[in-house]
């Protein structure tokens, strides 16, 4: 079942590509794995899955030591700061991050560990008031600070966009995302790229892909529907 629905997700990814002229290389797939068991990864692992995402610190250590040390874990989920030490030498990115406070937890718990971590500015394009995130004017500026932090590397941009029945309506916040990454790549920041756009997810990652996701970021779609009363 997992190993059908991953090959279903990658050639709707294929095809989004197609329709705009892009080479589904350039496509990341994450399998948010979040609440499922080591089994289902395990299965979706030997189906070639090699990205896992999830939301929980907890989950992240729980799983971790249980698969196999190829796999590429990342933080999808918002982050307590003084939850970073457990997870910051074991992920390959985290993409939440939302404040100066927290990029300088990572900083600091870089430089313990003596890696640099990869990671996103989780932005809240469309501004709901349930959601973590930076607003659209914050992102800049918090990218030319972070920029100094010598173990922390922005690598580019998330969001996550409103649940919707049409994805469609997501367009349009998938477009701004686009933007706002390339009007900062624009600036040259030193130590600052914006080659990842991690947006999209069972619902509208065809969407989001058409309109320049990098990384796409698909729970249900692979592992089916989340039991949160487990
Ligand atoms: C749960 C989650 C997803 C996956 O959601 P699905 O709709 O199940 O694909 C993607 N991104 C984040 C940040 C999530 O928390």
């Amino acid at each position: 079942m997992i190993a059908e629905n991953l090959e279903q997700v990658r050639k709707n990814i294929e095809e989004a590509c197609r329709k705009v002229g892009r080479d589904p290389k350039e496509v990341t797939l994450i399998a948010v794995s979040k609440t499922k068991p080591v089994e289902m990864l395990k299965e979706a692992y030997d189906a070639g899955s090699r990205c896992f995402g999830e939301n929980k610190v907890q989950e992240i250590m729980d799983k971790y030591p249980q698969l196999p040390s190829d796999i590429q874990w990342h933080m999808i989920g918002h982050l307590q700061r003084n939850k970073v030490k457990y997870i910051v030498d074991k992920v390959k990115m985290i993409h939440s991050v939302d404040s100066l406070r927290l990029a300088e937890t990572i900083e600091q718990e870089a430089a313990k560990h003596e890696v640099q971590v990869p990671i996103l500015l989780e932005v809240n394009v469309a501004q709901e008031e349930s959601k973590f995130g930076l607003r659209m004017d914050e992102v800049l500026p918090l990218a030319e600070t972070v920029s100094s932090f010598p173990h922390v590397k922005i690598q580019g941009l998330m969001t996550i966009a409103p649940y919707v029945e049409n994805p469609e309506e997501n367009r349009e916040i998938f477009r701004q995302l686009k933007k706002l990454s390339v009007d900062i790549e624009a600036k040259n920041i030193n130590n600052v790229t914006m080659s990842v756009l991690s947006m999209g997810m069972t619902g509208d990652y065809q969407v989001a892909v058409q309109e320049g996701a990098t990384v796409v970021r698909v729970g249900t779609g692979i592992f089916g529907k989340r039991d949160y009363l487990r």
